[in-house]
């Protein structure tokens, strides 16, 4: 019988994936208004009818990285349990009056902090939360998971990731419970939102599809594994998403969780200076190319 709990905690987050509208609104919102970095310009690996985006800091770090496999129809995903809710980045507090004159949005305070609550253009929400020491710009600072039973997924972030609980907020419509990991780990929160009224997350445009968290190597990864797998999760193989290594489960909450690794990186197939600059296929597609480019839509980068 294995020790079912690790000693090793998660590295904070890695990415984290959302379903978009169409590729150019997104690209020019994450690129011109939010000015992060288009970072990587590929298919969905298990659809490549569709682009799949990156957006990050300028050097690409994980606990940076923003996806989306992006759609061109318009019809709307649901927000609600079973599905994480926002994602955030950090700010520095005296940035934050400047980006809610350019993107708008409503400000609150949340266990002591200035929160920025934005809403993309396809109906996707997003913080911007204030704290002082913020990195560079495009660094996460946590996600928010909405949670219909907050225990058993709790125990999967403490008992497992190795957070630990910080608090409980009261909000409007719901509670939020509070958990992080200890050291400067970008994406070291992760929030359970906990809403007064049932609402089932139905996917779409403008709703989170998995969050990643990030492994310290492909041996903190296969040890992740195995403790999920005594525990009686369902966890896939080690999947090769050419940027990283990763694996899957649902957590008891609902949310699609991935435990991904920092290696080989965003610059394996191309330079750092260049990233995100050509349309970038997985060996298994290649010969495919022609067929793919043609069936996507064309993409405008300035
Ligand atoms: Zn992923």
């Amino acid at each position: 019988m294995s020790d079912q709990h690790l000693k090793t905690p998660i590295a904070g987050l890695h990415h984290v994936t959302a379903i978009s509208g169409p590729a150019q609104e997104n690209l020019d919102f994450y690129t011109k208004a939010l000015k992060t970095r288009l970072i990587k310009k590929t298919v969905n690996f298990d659809a490549p009818e569709m682009y799949h985006l990156y957006y990050g800091a300028q050097d690409a770090r994980p606990g940076s990285v923003m996806t989306f496999f992006n759609r061109e129809e318009r019809g709307q995903g649901q927000a609600g349990a079973g599905a994480a809710q926002a994602f955030a980045y950090a700010v520095a507090p005296e940035d934050l009056p400047e980006w809610q004159s350019v993107l708008g949005g409503s400000l609150s305070t949340r266990f002591g902090a200035q929160v920025l609550s934005v809403t993309d253009p396809h109906g996707q929400a997003f913080e911007l939360v204030a704290e002082s020491g913020a990195g560079p710009w495009g660094v996460f600072h946590s996600v928010t998971l909405w949670i219909d039973d907050p225990d058993p997924t709790a125990a999967i972030l403490t008992e497992v990731f190795g957070y630990a609980f910080i608090g409980e907020e009261r909000g409007t419509g719901g509670r939020r419970l509070r958990y992080g990991l200890p050291g400067d780990a970008p994406g070291r929160v992760v929030d359970l939102w906990v809403a007064d009224e049932a609402v089932k997350a139905r996917p779409g445009p403008g709703t989170i599809h998995h969050v990643a968290f990030r492994a310290r190597d492909t041996a903190h990864q296969s040890a992740l594994r195995e403790v999920l797998l005594a525990r009686g999760e369902r966890v896939t193989e080690v999947k090769d998403r050419q940027y990283f290594k990763a694996i899957y489960f649902r957590e008891p909450g609902g949310v699609l969780f991935e435990i991904a690794t920092d290696g080989p990186g965003f610059d394996i197939d191309e330079p750092m200076t260049q990233l995100g600059e050509g349309l970038k296929l997985p060996p298994q597609y290649e010969a495919d190319r022609a067929r793919i480019e043609a069936h996507l839509p064309a993409l405008t980068v300035d």
